[in-house]
């Protein structure tokens, strides 16, 4: 372990949490008013470089935004946003792409890739609700479609009964030779949907299958192949029912590449999605079953250790950072060699606190700690939030 340290309220790092304060700065209220003056950063701490930041984010979209002569829109802000923090890949990539191609940006233009963006919006969370929904019905359809199929083959058989009785005194009676003549033909309908019902049944099995083909996908990350934030949570909620159970130790950790964005930018994001994979494929090589990593979103990753106190885990974690840091990768697109790629981590005992998303926040602050000492480092946080 390269350092370990107590994680006191420090300000939260997570990009959800930058842009929320970075949109205060946007609604029109000066920074300072939202301080009480003895709350106002002091030059050189934490939120006064947070300040710093935000101004020069801020000064970055403005800038974008004239350069190329785009409208002051909320849709131009937020496409802006987007591009400049990396926080959408999608709008990242269409921006390089068209700068590229034209070097200009229209105000149409950032419409279409903002609307193409909220189209795309489909999150694990919300694909798996449509599964959810989608599995209710179909197990309702299937009952209703089982008893429908029973139902026509007794009406059948009962009316083929019936046919029998009437056919021996229909010769002399023409209504009695309308009625059997109705009856066949109602039992060769009903043995027709009868056919269909059961096609319906092979169907929907088939359709059964691949709904589990598919909530296995909303699982899993399509890039590593890993567990996503979603089925990592799943795993935490047990994880953390059975160590409370057997009295064992659970420690989780919180991972996060150290200045991604930059290789992304130098090498471009074939290489960057190649890194996030290797760095998948190393951390999984450290886990088994009693440690479980996901990838908890972006370049962030998740472990999960059960049996080991939280410096046993930071040991584990470190191993893995000492071994990404050593090592010298190569851009696979030309064959340079890439400057050193490190991680950051910030390791918590999960059962010292009363809910795991208490112990996940404070992996995560002990993270922000770790980036701030000048990464490639793992720390552990304290037991109180
Ligand atoms: P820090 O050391 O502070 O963590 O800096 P950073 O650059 O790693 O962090 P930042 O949050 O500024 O940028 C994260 C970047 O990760 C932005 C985004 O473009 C990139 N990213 C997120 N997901 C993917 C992905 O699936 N593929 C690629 N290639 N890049 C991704
Ligand atoms: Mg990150
Ligand atoms: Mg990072």
């Amino acid at each position: 372990m390269t350092g370990a340290t107590s994680s006191s309220a420090s300000p939260q790092h997570g990009l959800t949490d930058r842009l929320a304060r970075w949109a205060k700065g946007l609604s029109g209220k000066p920074e300072e008013e939202e301080n009480e003056p003895e709350q106002r950063p002091r030059a050189g701490t934490a939120s006064s470089r947070e300040v710093t930041r935000r101004r020069q984010l801020y000064d970055e979209i403005g800038s974008f935004l004239f350069a190329h002569d785009l409208d002051l829109t909320p849709i131009n802000f937020s496409v802006a946003l987007d591009y400049l923090t990396g926080a959408n890949i999608g709008v990242e990539k269409a921006i390089k792409a068209v700068l590229m191609e034209r070097g200009k940006i229209t105000n149409g233009w950032m419409e279409t890739v903002a609307a193409e963006q909220r189209a795309d919006e489909v999150t694990p969370e919300s694909l798996a609700n449509m599964l959810d929904k989608v599995e209710e019905n179909l197990t309702q359809f299937t009952g209703l479609m089982h008893e429908s199929r029973n139902s026509a083959k007794d009406y059948g058989a009962a009316l083929q009964e019936q046919a029998k009785g009437l056919i021996e005194g229909s010769e002399n009676d023409p209504v009695l030779a309308r009625l059997v003549g109705l009856t066949r033909s109602m039992v060769e309908k009903t043995r027709q949907v009868e056919n269909q019902l059961r096609e319906n049944q092979k169907q929907t099995k088939a359709l059964k299958s691949s709904l589990e083909t598919a909530r296995r996908a909303a699982e899993h990350d399509h890039l590593t192949g890993l567990p996503n934030r979603r089925a990592f949570e799943g795993v935490l909620r047990e994880e953390v029912k059975v160590a409370r159970e057997q009295g064992e130790m659970l420690s989780v950790a919180f991972c996060d590449i150290d200045h991604f964005k930059n290789i992304n930018d130098t090498h471009g994001h074939d290489t960057g999605d190649r890194v996030l994979k290797f760095i998948a494929g190393l951390l999984t090589k450290a886990s088994n079953d009693r440690c479980h990593v996901a990838r908890h979103g972006g370049e962030e990753f998740v472990m999960l250790f059960r049996g080991k106190t939280a410096a046993e885990a930071c040991e584990a974690v470190d191993s893995v950072r000492e071994d990404l840091a050593t090592r010298s990768l190569v851009n696979r697109t030309n064959g340079e060699r890439m400057e050193r790629v490190s991680f950051s981590a910030g390791v918590a005992n999960v059962l010292a606190f009363d809910d795991p998303s208490r112990a996940l926040k404070a992996a995560d602050r002990a993270l922000y700690l770790a980036k701030e000492h000048g990464r490639n480092r793992v720390y552990l946080a304290a037991e109180t939030d």
